[in-house]
């Protein structure tokens, strides 16, 4: 008997008055065994959450939401539980870990307090008993010196490691079934490795069923034995990691495929980005839900809603032309041409440190210092994208502090273009503030709420004199692909790469020649990254600016970044051609960091690369 057993799952939400409920998810079908990983992916908006918390009962209860079908979690039938049975079941039974651990964890009470009350609430037993179920927990969950960590709280904790005590929180009470939701997307390529390398290791060991709900395919790759696609609330292919990813039936797991950025494949590639955005559930296309992006529908797509075809050994696919196998092939040959080394160094890093004093005591006295950076020596050039990665801590961010004059060295000279960054007289400031832009990692965050597109991309131009007539505002927006529609209406009514482009053209609008990319798509869908990471790639063509690009994602380094500078502990392990330290490279630590990599085909892979190349966990395996 599966341990999980979904069975046509409905989800609705009820519409305004007089409107029709929105089915979210709509006739969802899975199962999973015990010691099995189910990866579910799909774009923001495909159902995929909707159905994770199905399964928790976490949705609002009837007559806001009604859910149907069967959900047979351990032998037991959940849909329609009442909110008391649900308190026996969850966590006992099935389990959450969320994105964020800071959700999760309450910031009042130590780790040992909560892991220890949520195992009293299920089974009863002494504090003494319960305080070591929770040494227990934390072990399993690989924290470091777990007995001490009792007594600490959440914030005193790293990102990782509040992952880890979060982690450690839902298996405490041994739930049969765990629900993880992106629980390694804010993760650096290091950590994200541990951690799921744990999850499947406690499947095993305790012989849990784990639900991944991710985007990232790269993970799905390394750890799932099967895999679900979801969009716009359905089931669209399901089957064996290894089947779907190497032979994709359906063509929007193929664009997902195509769309994702690979850490083996060529430099600079070119993405297939998806064209357009999943459908609002309240305004489905008739016919498959797919057609309108779908780059090989036919006439008969918009009218007739595709089955799902049972294509032998599990995999199943959704589409009225899954037996002539169209095929959207991943771009080989398009290639950013990047401009001609010209040598011309932008902005360089001269043997710069920093260290951040560190307090302790009633008074707060200085104790000692943190050298974030060590005597690091790098520069940017004119026109060139140069990628610095590490994990969180390494001092990437640090040093680009320094950059953008929020931090003085404490050693060594930052330089921009001839202008010492750290004493800069009233004209190079101007010089600095015009030139030097930043595109932040969150676009919810970046954008103040309260001002239109307009006044956004205008309020900087003002600033530094320049001219904000509507058609330079109207030609910014151009520029990113919006149209000038956009410029009267305010952040919230833009998805979240749409956002990210307003944020884009901001930077732009006072014509930088250096942009600092902080992070600036690992928030977004692997298809709307796809969009930006092509968009970057355009405007440094048509503009000719650099690029200093900071991101753990080795796969997005890869089709972006000319140069590469590798930091550990505040200093530059190893930099040079991104295509050389791809190669060849030199450093144990970038060895290890590219192995780590999700996608990247390890030492010990074998046998043939999936549709993306991506290496499955059981080819790894089997290997
Ligand atoms: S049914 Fe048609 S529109 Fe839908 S995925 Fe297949 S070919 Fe594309």
């Amino acid at each position: 008997m599966s341990l999980l057993r979904v069975t046509d799952l409905t989800v609705s939400f009820a519409g305004r008055t007089g409107q029709d409920p929105v089915r979210v998810v709509d006739g969802v079908d899975l199962h999973l065994d015990a010691g099995e990983t189910l990866a579910v992916v799909g774009e923001s908006g495909s159902g995929k959450t909707v159905t994770a918390l199905s399964l928790l009962g976490l949705n609002p209860t009837a007559p806001t939401c009604t859910t149907t079908g069967s959900v047979l979690i351990d032998g037991t039938e959940v849909v329609g539980l009442g909110e008391r049975s649900w308190q026996r079941v969850r966590g006992s039974t099935v389990a959450m870990v969320f994105q964020d651990p800071s959700a999760a964890l309450n910031p009042l009470l130590t780790i040992g307090t909560q892991i220890a009350d949520a195992v009293r609430a299920h089974e009863p037993m002494s504090r003494e008993h319960a305080r070591r179920r929770a040494v227990e927990a934390l072990d399993l969950a690989r924290m470091p010196g777990a007995k001490g960590r009792l007594g600490q709280y959440a914030h005193e904790l790293s990102g990782g490691m509040r992952q880890r005590a979060a982690i450690a929180l839902a298996i405490a009470a041994r739930p049969r079934l765990l629900i993880a939701d992106e629980p390694t997307t804010a993760l650096d390529v290091a950590v994200q490795a541990e951690i799921m390398g744990m999850l499947g290791s406690l499947c095993s060991d305790l012989d849990m069923g784990l639900v991944l709900i991710t985007h990232d395919l790269g993970v799905v790759a390394g750890h799932a034995d099967r895999v679900a696609v979801m969009y716009a609330g359905r089931l669209v292919e399901t089957g064996t990691a290894a089947s779907v990813l190497r032979d994709p039936r359906m063509p929007y797991t193929q664009s997902l495929l195509a769309a994702t950025p690979r850490v083996d494949g060529p430099a600079r590639q070119r993405l297939t980005a998806i064209g357009g955005r999943p459908p609002n559930p309240r305004d489905r296309p008739p016919g498959c839900p797919f057609q309108p992006r779908c780059p090989v529908a036919v006439d008969r797509c918009s009218t007739t809603v595709p089955p799902r075809v049972d294509l032998g050994q599990g995999h199943s696919a959704a589409c009225l032309l899954v037996e002539q196998r169209p095929t959207i092939e991943p771009p080989t040959a398009t290639i950013h041409s990047g401009p001609a080394v010209s040598g011309d160094v932008l902005a360089r890093f001269d043997d710069v440190s920093l260290s951040y004093p560190v307090r302790g005591g009633v008074l707060r006295r200085v104790t000692g210092h943190v050298h974030a950076v060590r005597g690091v020596s790098l520069s940017v050039t004119r026109g060139r994208t140069l990628a610095l990665v590490g994990e969180s801590g390494s001092g990437k961010t640090s040093l680009t502090k320094m950059l953008l004059r929020l931090e003085k060295p404490d050693r060594g000279v930052v330089s921009y273009d001839g202008i010492d960054v750290a004493k800069p007289d009233r004209d190079q400031v101007r010089t600095l503030q015009r030139e030097v832009q930043v595109v932040f990692q969150n676009p919810y965050a970046s954008l103040d709420p309260r001002m239109r597109v307009r006044e956004l991309l205008a309020e900087p131009m003002k600033v530094h004199g320049l001219d904000t007539a509507e058609a330079e505002l109207a030609g910014l927006l151009r520029d990113v692909g919006l149209d000038a529609g956009a410029l009267d209406r305010y952040p919230a009514a833009f998805s979240g790469g749409q956002r990210q482009r307003i944020a884009i053209a901001r930077a732009l609008a006072l014509r930088p020649k250096l942009i600092v990319c902080d992070e600036a798509v690992s928030a977004l869908d692997v298809s709307v990254q796809a969009q930006v990471l092509n968009l970057l790639a355009d405007l440094q063509q048509q503009h000719g600016m650099a690029y200093l690009f900071i991101t753990h994602d080795l796969a997005v380094v890869r089709s972006v970044a000319h140069d590469i500078a590798v930091m550990r502990e505040g200093q530059v392990v190893e930099s040079g051609p991104a295509e050389q330290i791809y190669q060849d490279p030199q450093h144990d630590y970038t060895r290890s960091l590219l192995a780590m990599a999700p996608g990247h085909p390890s030492s010990t892979a074998a046998g043939p690369a999936p549709a993306a190349g991506l290496e499955t966990a059981s080819q790894r395996s089997t290997a």
